[in-house]
């Protein structure tokens, strides 16, 4: 039995679409349309699924949507001259550019030439000093999900203990900064980590981004803590293909106080985000109030 809350991703990000479409709306009575410039270049069929889905939530929320379908072979000269027209654009206000990239292309120089304004996903390493110094960024999406959640379920974070396991650049590390930024007592463990369960149990808060699935036990989890699993894994049960996250959610919940289900908790926090990301960045082109609650 599972005595956790269940911080339940799919209706805040519901919410928060809701909030985007009705900012929208507003900006679109003063003649302003946000818009979305996704590429995709291949045919990697997950990348094919979330850019769908992309446009599909960016439309649906009243903004444009640009898709750009480039085949796999594309050079990086071309790419980069896409993301000239598209900086230089003055109805994008954000670009992604789907990762991962064909290996022939270099995905940091590539990133690096989204201008940082228009850089919805937050990868730019302008927007990754910006985060790190405290200053106004583009906040990459999973992560400013993952904050959002935390502060609607517990209120303040201010020196709380929070364990962030992984550190890759797009989930691990901008957490880490949010926590910081929140003042959490912050902690990210990686492969390399001694005793991660031990780690693991002095956590308020752990942030789960490993990539394995149902890794972390019930029994690393501190009585009553907050735990949001960002993990993603497909696997076999029982002869059915399963979506589980990176913590093992029957024995967790009956520890945790509150934890994030898979599917259902953060993965829709993310697309409303880049939704947040693109219409914030909107409104800071043109020079209006940003909408308070959807960036950090
Ligand atoms: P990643 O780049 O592969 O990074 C994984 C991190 O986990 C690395 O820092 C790695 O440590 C660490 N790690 C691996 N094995 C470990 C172990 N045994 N003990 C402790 N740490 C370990 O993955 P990612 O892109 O951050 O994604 C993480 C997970 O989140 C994946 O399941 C992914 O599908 C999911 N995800 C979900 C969303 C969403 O929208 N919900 C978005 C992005 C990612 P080292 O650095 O030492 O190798």
């Amino acid at each position: 039995m599972s005595t956790a809350t269940i911080i339940d991703g799919k209706a805040f990000a519901a919410k928060v679409r809701e909030q985007v479409a009705a900012h929208v709306a507003k900006l679109k009575e003063q003649g302003i349309t946000p818009g979305l410039a996704v590429v995709l270049v291949g045919e990697d069929p997950a990348s094919k699924v979330y850019v769908r889905n992309k446009g599909e939530q960016t439309k649906a929320s009243g903004m444009a949507s640009f898709e750009h379908k480039l085949p796999a072979e594309t050079s990086e000269e071309d790419l980069l001259a896409l993301i000239t027209k598209l900086n230089a654009d003055p109805s994008v206000h954000g670009i992604l550019v789907q990762l991962p990239l064909p290996k022939h292309l270099n995905s940091d120089l590539v990133i690096n030439s989204i201008d940082p304004a228009k850089d919805v996903d937050g990868f730019h390493i302008s927007n990754v000093g910006l985060l790190g110094t405290g200053q106004k960024a583009m906040v990459p999406c999973t992560p400013l999900g993952c904050l959002m959640l935390l502060r609607d379920h517990l209120g303040s974070l201010s020196g709380l203990n929070a364990v962030v396991v992984g550190r890759s650049n797009i989930v691990g590390k901008p957490m880490a900064q949010l926590l910081l930024a929140d003042s959490c007592t912050v902690t990210i463990a990686h492969s390399r980590t001694k005793d991660l369960p031990e780690v693991c149990r002095r956590a308020d808060i752990v942030v789960a981004a490993v990539g394995r699935p149902e890794m972390v036990e019930g029994d690393w989890i501190k009585p009553g803590a907050t735990v949001i699993d960002v993990g993603i894994n497909r696997i076999e049960r029982d002869g059915k293909t399963k979506l589980v996250g990176d913590v093992h959610f029957e024995s967790a919940s009956k520890v945790a106080g509150a934890i994030t289900p898979v599917p259902g908790g953060v993965g829709p926090m993310t697309i409303a985000c880049l939704l947040a990301n693109t219409l914030t960045a909107c409104c800071r082109a043109n020079g209006l109030a940003e909408p308070e609650g959807l960036t950090a």
